[in-house]
C-alpha cells in the first residue's frame, strides 16, 4: 500500500477510534448513541474487511470471509444487547447478545486455521506444541481463577454458566491459533502483523474484561470507553489488513522453519510451565488447596508437551547429525564416496580378504590431459566430465566394489575378491565407458596379504605414475611390494 494510503487509513482510524470518547454517554438518548457508534464502526470494519478481500482476491478467501463474519457479528452484539435489555426489558447477562459476541471466536479460530493451512505451515509441529503449551498454562490459570468461580456461581443457570465459560475458552482457542500463526513459518508482511495485532487487541480487551469482572470491579464511564476502544481499534486493524496488497502473499505457501528455540520462546514456555507449580504454591501458602486435581492434570499435560517438544528437538539434532555424517563422507560434485569414506572402508576389506584368503586389488585412476580439456571446453564442461565419468564407471562396478573421488581428477577403486586379471578387465570396461571420448591412466596393485594399507596405495600410485610415463591411456600393474618398476603392462593406445 502506498504511503499516502497508509497515512489516510491511520488518520481515519485514529479519528474514528478517538471520536468514540466524544460521543455523549448514558445521559443522552439512554446510551443509544454510544451503542450505535460502536456497532457502526464494527460493522463498517466487517464490511470493509470483506470488500477489501473481494477486491484483492487473496488465497484462502474463506479465512477473510470468516474474519468478516466474526467481526460483524461481534459488533452487532452491543446493539442486540441494548435492544433486548432496553427495548424488551430482557435480563442482562447472559442473554441472546452473547450469541453474537461469541461468534468472534469461531470466526477468528477457523479463519486463522484456514490461513495457516493455506500457508502450508499447519504441519509445523514445533509451533503447534509451543502454542498448546502456552494455551495449556494459561488455560489452567483461567480454569482456577475464572472458570471455577463461574461454575460455583449459583445465580447462573447451567446454560448461563456454559455461555459465560465460552468466553475464556474462546479466548484460549484464539490465543493458541494466534501463537501458532506467529511461531510457525510463512510470510510476515504488513498484512500479517495487522492481523496479529488485531487479534492481540481482542485478546487483551477480553482479558481485561474477564479480570475486572472477576475482581468485581465496575468500571466508571471513561475507562470503560477506553477499553471499548481496544475493540474498535482491533476491528479497524483487521479491515486494514484485508486492504493491504500484501494480503495476497499472506495466504501463499511459505517455508516451515526448522525447529528452533529462541530466547523469547524459551522464556514463554518456561513461564507457561511454571504456572501450575505457582498456583499450587499459592494455594498451599493459603493452607487451602482447592484445585489440586486441575493442577495435577494441568501439570501432566504440560510435562507431556514439554517432553514432546524435547523429543522433536532431539530427533532434529539426530537427523542433522546423520545428514552431516553423510555429507562428510561423500564428494559434492560427483556424489561418489570421498577419500575419507574410502579409507574408512579399506581396513575392513583387508581384514575380510585375509580371513577368507581372497585377493584384493586397489586401483588409482587419473584422467588424461584433463587440464587441456578444462582449458579448451571450460571448467564447467570439466565438471560435467567428472560427474559423467563417475556415474558411468560406477555403473560398471559390482556392488562390493568401492569407487571414490581421491581428489581433482583422480579416483581410487577398491576391488575385493579380485586379482590382477579381473581388475584389468574391470578397468578395461571403465575405460570403454569413459564419456566424451576421454581416456584415463590407471595403476593397480594386488594386496600381498601383509603390507599396510599405505604401502598398498603407494604401489598403486607408482603404477599410475608409470602408466602416465609410458604414454597414458593404459593400465599398469605393480607386481610386488619391493620398490621396483612395474612389469606387467597393458597397452591400449
Ligand atoms: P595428466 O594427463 O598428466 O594427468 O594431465 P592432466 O592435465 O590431467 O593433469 P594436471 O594435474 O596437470 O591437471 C589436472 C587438472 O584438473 C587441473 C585442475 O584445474 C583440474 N581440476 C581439478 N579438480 C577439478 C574439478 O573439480 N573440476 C574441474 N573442472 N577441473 C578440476
Ligand atoms: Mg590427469
Ligand atoms: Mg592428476
Amino acid at each position: 500500500m502506498r504511503r499516502g494510503s497508509w497515512q489516510l487509513w491511520a488518520a481515519v482510524t485514529a479519528v474514528v477510534v478517538a471520536g468514540y470518547l466524544l460521543i455523549p454517554g448514558a445521559g443522552v438518548l439512554d446510551g443509544w448513541l454510544v451503542t450505535g457508534y460502536k456497532t457502526l464502526v464494527g460493522c463498517l470494519a466487517g464490511v470493509a474487511l470483506v470488500t477489501g478481500a473481494i477486491r484483492r482476491r487473496p488465497p484462502a478467501m474463506a479465512a477473510w470471509l470468516l474474519f468478516g463474519f466474526g467481526i460483524t457479528a461481534n459488533a452487532l452484539g452491543a446493539l442486540v444487547s441494548d435492544v433486548y435489555t432496553k427495548g424488551f426489558g430482557g435480563g442482562n447477562y447472559p442473554n441472546i447478545a452473547d450469541g453474537f459476541w461469541l461468534m468472534l471466536y469461531p470466526g477468528l479460530f477457523f479463519g486463522v486455521a484456514v490461513l495457516i493451512r493455506a500457508r502450508g505451515t499447519a504441519r509445523d509441529w514445533a509451533s503447534t506444541v509451543d502454542a498448546m503449551t502456552v494455551a495449556t498454562g494459561l488455560g489452567l490459570l483461567s480454569w482456577v481463577f475464572l472458570m471455577v468461580p463461574v461454575r460455583s456461581d449459583n445465580t447462573l443457570t447451567t446454560v448461563g454458566q456454559v455461555i459465560v465459560l465460552a468466553y475464556p475458552v474462546g479466548d484460549l482457542m484464539v490465543l493458541a491459533m494466534l501463537l501458532h500463526l506467529v511461531l510457525s513459518g510463512g510470510v510476515r508482511n504488513s498484512s500479517f502483523w495487522l492481523v496479529c495485532s488485531s487479534m492481540a487487541l481482542f485478546l487483551a480487551g477480553d482479558g481485561a474484561w474477564a479480570t475486572l469482572s472477576q475482581l468485581g470491579v465496575a468500571l466508571p464511564e471513561t475507562p470503560t470507553r477506553l477499553l471499548d476502544m481496544l475493540f474498535l481499534l482491533a476491528y479497524a486493524l483487521f479491515a486494514f489488513a484485508a486492504w493491504q496488497p500484501s494480503v495476497v502473499a499472506l495466504g501463499r505457501p511459505g517455508e516451515i522453519k526448522p525447529p528452533r528455540l529462541t530466547l523469547l520462546q524459551l522464556t514463554l514456555l518456561t513461564a507457561a510451565t511454571m504456572i501450575a507449580p505457582a498456583i499450587l504454591a499459592l494455594q498451599v501458602s493459603r493452607h487451602h488447596v482447592t484445585n489440586g486435581m486441575a493442577i495435577a492434570i494441568g501439570s501432566v499435560a504440560l510435562f507431556l508437551l514439554v517432553v514432546t517438544r524435547m523429543a522433536q528437538l532431539v530427533r532434529q539434532v539426530e537427523r542433522q547429525a546423520r545428514q552431516l555424517r553423510e555429507l562428510a563422507r561423500s564428494d559434492a560434485l560427483t556424489g561418489l564416496p570421498n577419500r575419507r569414506a574410502w579409507f574408512d572402508e579399506l581396513p575392513g576389506a583387508l581384514a575380510r580378504a585375509a580371513r577368507d584368503g581372497t585377493p584384493l586389488t586397489v586401483a588409482m585412476l587419473d584422467l588424461d590431459h584433463f587440464k587441456a580439456f578444462n582449458d579448451e571446453l571450460g571448467h564447467q564442461a570439466g565438471d560435467r566430465l567428472l560427474k559423467g565419468a563417475a556415474s558411468a564407471w560406477a555403473a560398471e562396478l559390482r556392488i562390493v566394489d568401492m569407487l571414490a573421488r581421491y581428489g581433482g581428477e583422480e579416483f581410487i577403486l577398491l576391488l575385493p575378491s579380485a586379482g590382477a586379471d579381473l581388475a584389468t578387465d574391470v578397468l578395461a570396461r571403465l575405460r570403454a565407458a569413459t564419456p566424451a571420448g576421454q581416456s584415463f591412466s590407471a595403476g593397480l596393485a594386488v594386496w600381498d596379504g601383509t603390507e599396510s594399507a599405505e604401502e598398498l596405495i603407494e604401489r598403486a600410485d607408482r603404477a599410475l605414475y608409470a602408466a602416465k610415463a609410458n604414454g597414458r591411456h593404459r593400465t599398469e600393474c605393480a607386481t610386488d611390494r619391493v620398490l621396483s618398476e612395474p612389469v606387467r603392462t597393458e597397452h591400449l593406445a
